[in-house]
């Protein structure tokens, strides 16, 4: 745990109990501060209280005991509307803080300059920051991970000049942290999402650009309109000892860090066109497949590299790193045949990154269906040697292959791997591959996306040892 001494002798009031809620609540507890917590759900305040936190309906209570409102990051700041936590504590004139700004305190606190590096974007904020946390343990530095990637931030081991926090930001995690400067901030991309909860793309932009505005070094992409310009603006007005570099996964760039075929190279600025020198490769790099997963992979080689590891540790690191369950995760092989879970591809824009990964799927596809179904993944279809249909969109999925793939209706998971496993044993393909990537939500036949993903590992499993029936 980190204790947060900030609020040493103080009142602080903390809404929201799920989540990074509790171990924020202990944290502060732990460093003096006096903490009044509530939450909505149950759930949230029993686990509370089984801690024995001081629990209390914040509706009620006198607000100007407070020197703080410390918020959960699902709780809305400012879109659609306000909380009314935050109108309250507003009317007091108290500020709204998160657990990465205490996080953020307590490192200056502590020790100022311990590496921090904060991980923002879109998409591929979890990979991009497992894959850091992984390059950099496996050359024997002491890592800390955690933030939105499912492990507070505040129950980590506390800051210290040779730990290295490796930390995953939400953009509601940014807007709650004021004094976010992290050593590396990493920005991958950016394209509409949360629009709802941040009212415009140029308010979402415009928190994202936080995480990297006061770093010390900004590793900023230039593959998307948004970020080039946050690129841009950041590097007109980047003060002495700050250094902002771009990083692409399209096109060999005059300087910065970009992804060449299966190379990461290095482009130095100086006046003169510099030559570039390779860093990273990720041949055979199993589970970093894709064009994605390199844009993932050159932000966390750029990182490592900027931490100071050597070619050899970043090679090792890349070849050796697990993958995260539920994106493209190879969870079994039988023969030729891969069984890969991607579960996490709850629309169809990421199920078209899986779809780009590979050749010959055998595809488990269906679910509650997003708005547009699977229409975009048209240019994908040559791909799919058959889809196997399951869930809710059944029929409209059904509609959309039509005549252009073969199609199996399965109604459920269990019978759509075995009919998938049946028919990829048979093939001739080099490594014919079962894709569970269903670009919908779960929900109308499991509890989540990981529940989903699960099953889909266990019963690979299972039909590889010979217990399934497919083989
Ligand atoms: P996040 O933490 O931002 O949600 P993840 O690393 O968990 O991202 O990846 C979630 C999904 O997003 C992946 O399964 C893949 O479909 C897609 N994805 C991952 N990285 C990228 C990227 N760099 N660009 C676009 N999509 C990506």
């Amino acid at each position: 745990m980190t204790p947060v001494t900030a609020f040493n002798g103080r009142n602080v009031a903390l809404f929201g109990l799920g989540g990074s809620g509790v171990a924020t609540a202990l944290a502060l507890i732990e460093g003096g501060a006096s903490v009044t917590a509530w939450d909505d759900g149950e759930a949230g305040r029993a686990k509370a209280l089984a801690e024995r936190i001081h629990l209390e309906d914040l509706d009620g209570a006198d607000w100007t005991r407070f020197d703080a409102l410390v918020l959960s990051p699902g709780v809305p700041l400012t879109h659609p509307v306000p909380h009314w936590t935050v109108e309250r504590a507003r009317a007091v004139g108290i500020e709204i803080i998160g657990d990465i700004e205490l996080f953020c305190r307590e490192r200056e606190k502590r020790a100022g300059g311990a590496p921090f590096v904060a991980i923002t974007g879109t998409n591929g904020k979890s990979t991009t920051t497992a894959l850091i946390a992984h390059i950099l343990r496996e050359a024997g530095r002491d890592v800390e991970l955690g933030g939105n990637i499912g492990v507070p931030i505040l129950s980590l081991e506390p800051p210290a000049d040779d730990r290295i926090h490796v930390i995953e930001c939400s953009s509601f995690q940014i807007d709650l942290s004021p004094s976010l400067a992290p050593t590396i901030g990493v920005l991958i991309n950016l394209t509409p999402d949360h629009i709802d909860r941040h009212g415009s793309m140029e308010h979402y932009a415009a928190v994202k650009e936080r995480l990297v505005e006061r770093a010390e070094i900004a590793l900023v992409g230039v593959d998307d309109v948004w970020c080039h310009a946050i690129g841009a603006r950041l590097t007109q007005r980047a003060d002495p000892g700050q250094r902002v570099t771009p990083v692409s996964a399209r096109r060999a760039i005059d300087w910065g860090f970009y992804v060449e075929g299966d190379k990461i190279m290095f482009r130095e600025l100086d006046h003169e066109p510099q030559e570039a020198e390779e860093i990273g490769s990720l041949a055979g790099a199993r589970t970093l497949r894709g064009a994605h997963n390199a844009q993932n992979a050159a932000f966390a080689v750029a990182t490592c590299w900027e931490l100071g590891l050597d070619d050899e540790e970043i090679a090792r690191g890349l070849l050796s790193y697990p993958g995260l369950p539920h994106r493209m995760e190879e969870v079994a092989r039988q023969g030729h045949v891969i069984y890969v879970n991607d579960s996490k591809a709850t629309n169809a824009d990421a199920a078209a990154k899986a779809l780009a990964s590979f050749h010959d799927i055998y595809w488990i596809i269906g679910g509650k269906a997003k708005e547009g179904g699977i229409e975009e993944l048209r240019p994908f279809f040559p791909r799919v040697v058959k889809a196997y249909l399951i869930g809710e969109a059944t029929e409209q999925f059904a509609a959309t292959l039509g005549g252009d793939v073969p199609f199996e209706r399965c109604v459920t998971l269990q019978t759509a791997i075995q009919c998938a496993a049946r028919d990829a044993i048979r093939s001739v393909a080099p490594e014919p591959v079962v894709l569970l990537s269903p670009a919908c939500a779960s929900y109308d036949q499991f509890a989540n996306f990981e529940a989903r993903g699960d099953l889909f590992r266990r019963l690979a499993l299972e039909i590889v040892s010979g217990q399934g029936e497919a083989s």
